[in-house]
C-alpha cells in the first residue's frame, strides 16, 4: 500500500495535521495509524476540554503563537459542525496575597499575545463567583475562554477525514524498516489472526503523544530528550453541593512550571470537574493503580526528580512537595478550598477522569521543556511535548508544523 503521508497517532495533533494537509492538497493519500482500536483513548480524550484564551504563555513562544488563533478556529469549527461549545470565560484568582501582583503580569502577557482580559475588583469578582475566594480581593477575568467536549471533536474529525478518503489503521503496532526508510510493518493485536501489512510512505509525521519520544528515537531524533508522564486526577463536584459554577475558576499558576494547578471547570453537559493534579505516573499509560507499570521509566523519572530536587531550579522543591500531597483527598480538598473555601469533603465525588501529560524533559539541560517542540529528520517530522494547550491550538499548531516541514508535496 502506498501513501503520500503516514501519520502515527490519531490524537488531536494527528487528526488536525491530516485535516490541514488536505486543505492544501486534497489529492494527497493519507493514512493514520493508531495502536488503539478506537481514537481518543489517550490524552486528547482525557483532558479538561478548556479552549485556553492564550494568557498563560510567554510572548513569542510557540504556544503563544498558536493558542489564540487555534482557539478561534476550533470554536468556529465547533459552531459549523454543531458541536457542544460553552462560552463561559475564565477567572484567575490569587490564592496568596503575594500572588496578587501576578495578575498584572498575566494581564500584560495576555495583552502582548493579543488576548482581551481585565482585572476585576472584589465586588465584581464576588458577583461572578459569590462563594469564591481571592486572597487580595482582586481577580483576572478572561471572557474568551470556552469549554468543549474533546471526544466529540475527535470523533467528528475522524468522520470528516474518512469522508475525504483518509485511511485509518486502528489497533496496529508499528515497526520501521529504516534501511529502505519507507516501509512500516503493522500487527493488529485486536484481531484473532495476526496480520502484517506493509505501507510505503513518502513522508511521515510522528504525533504519538506519550510515545512520541520513543518513535522519534527510531529516527535518531531527540536522544537527549525523554517523556516524563505526569498524571492528572480529577474529582467531580457533587450535584447536591450548593455551588452553581458557571465559569472556569483557576488559581494564579506558578509560571516556572508547565502545569496550571487545580481548577474548577464547568463541562458542556452540566457537570463540574475539579483538578487535575500533577503527579509522576509510573508508566506512560499508568491510568489506574498498577496498570501498565514501567519500572525502568519510573526509576529514570525518580532519578530526574532527585536531580531537580537537589538543584532546586525555579523553586522546584516547594512546588513538587505541594503537588505530591494533592494526591491525597484531604490535601486536594485544601487546594480546592483555596478557590472556594466552603467546599467540603462530601462535595467531592469520585471521577473516572484521569489524563497523563506527555511532558518532555531535557536530560542535558536538566529541565522540563516548556514549549512545544517540532523536530525533523529525512522524510519525517516529530511532534514532541504536545502538552497543554495543544488541544486548544490544534488547527493552528498543525499549520505551524506543516509550514516548518521541509516540502513533502
Ligand atoms: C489532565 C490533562 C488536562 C489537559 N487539559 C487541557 C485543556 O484543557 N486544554 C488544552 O488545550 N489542552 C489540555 N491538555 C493537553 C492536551 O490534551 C494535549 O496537549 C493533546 O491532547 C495532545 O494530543 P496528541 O494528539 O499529541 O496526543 P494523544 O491524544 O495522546 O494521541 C496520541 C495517539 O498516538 C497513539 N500512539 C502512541 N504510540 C503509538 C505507536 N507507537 N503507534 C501507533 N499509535 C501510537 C495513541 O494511541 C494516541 O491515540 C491536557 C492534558 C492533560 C493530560
Amino acid at each position: 500500500m502506498n501513501f503520500d503521508i503516514v501519520i502515527i497517532g490519531g490524537g488531536i495533533v494527528g487528526l488536525t495535521l491530516a485535516n490541514q494537509i488536505l486543505e492544501r492538497d486534497e489529492r494527497l493519500r493519507i493514512a493514520i495509524i493508531d495502536k488503539e482500536r478506537e481514537i481518543g483513548l489517550h490524552t486528547s480524550g482525557r483532558n479538561s476540554g478548556v479552549l485556553h484564551a492564550g494568557i498563560f504563555y510567554k510572548p513569542n513562544s510557540l504556544k503563544s503563537k498558536v493558542c489564540i488563533n487555534g482557539a478561534r478556529r476550533l470554536k468556529e469549527w465547533c459552531k459549523e459542525e454543531g458541536l457542544d461549545l460553552l462560552n463561559c470565560g475564565k477567572i484567575i484568582t490569587p490564592q496568596k496575597e503575594h500572588l496578587d501582583s501576578q495578575l498584572e503580569v498575566l494581564n500584560e502577557m495576555g495583552k502582548q499575545n493579543g488576548v482581551s482580559s481585565e482585572i476585576i475588583n472584589k465586588q465584581e469578582f464576588l458577583k461572578l463567583i459569590p462563594y469564591g475566594r481571592s486572597a487580595s480581593g482582586r481577580a483576572l477575568f478572561v471572557p474568551s475562554t470556552s469549554v468543549v467536549k474533546p471526544i466529540q471533536i475527535l470523533r467528528r474529525l475522524e468522520k470528516r477525514l474518512r469522508e475525504k478518503n483518509v485511511q485509518f489503521f486502528l489497533g496496529y503496532h508499528v515497526s520501521f524498516n529504516l534501511k529502505n526508510q519507507q516501509i512500516l510493518m503493522l500487527k493488529n493485536k485486536f484481531k484473532k489472526q495476526i496480520e502484517d501489512i506493509s505501507l510505503n510512505y513518502g513522508y511521515l509525521f510522528n504525533s504519538s503523544g506519550l510515545h512520541s519520544d520513543r518513535v522519534a528515537k527510531k529516527f535518531q531524533i531527540g536522544k537527549d530528550l525523554t517523556i516524563l508522564p505526569f498524571k492528572g486526577i480529577y474529582w467531580g463536584l457533587s450535584k447536591s453541593s450548593p455551588f452553581n459554577i458557571t465559569t472556569n475558576l483557576y488559581p494564579v499558576p506558578d509560571m516556572n512550571m508547565p502545569f496550571l494547578g487545580v481548577h474548577f471547570t464547568p463541562t458542556t453537559d452540566g457537570k463540574i470537574n475539579i483538578g487535575p493534579t500533577a503527579f509522576p505516573a509510573f508508566g506512560r499509560e499508568n491510568y489506574k493503580n498498577l496498570d501498565n507499570l514501567e519500572p525502568s521509566l519510573t526509576i529514570n523519572f525518580l532519578k530526574h526528580l532527585t536531580v531537580q530536587w537537589i538543584i532546586n531550579k525555579r523553586g522546584f522543591r516547594n512546588y513538587a512537595s505541594g503537588q505530591a500531597l494533592q494526591g491525597f483527598k484531604p490535601l486536594f480538598l485544601k487546594a480546592a478550598q483555596e478557590l472556594i473555601p466552603s467546599i467540603k469533603n462530601e462535595h467531592l465525588v469520585i471521577s473516572d477522569k484521569i489524563g497523563i501529560r506527555p511532558q518532555l524533559y531535557d536530560i542535558v539541560k536538566c529541565q522540563l521543556v516548556d514549549d512545544f517542540r517540532v523536530e525533523h529528520s529525512k522524510n519525517s517530522t516529530h511532534v514532541l511535548n504536545a502538552i497543554s494547550p495543544a488541544f486548544t491550538s490544534s488547527f493552528a499548531l498543525a499549520d505551524l508544523i506543516i509550514n516548518s516541514t521541509p516540502s513533502f508535496i
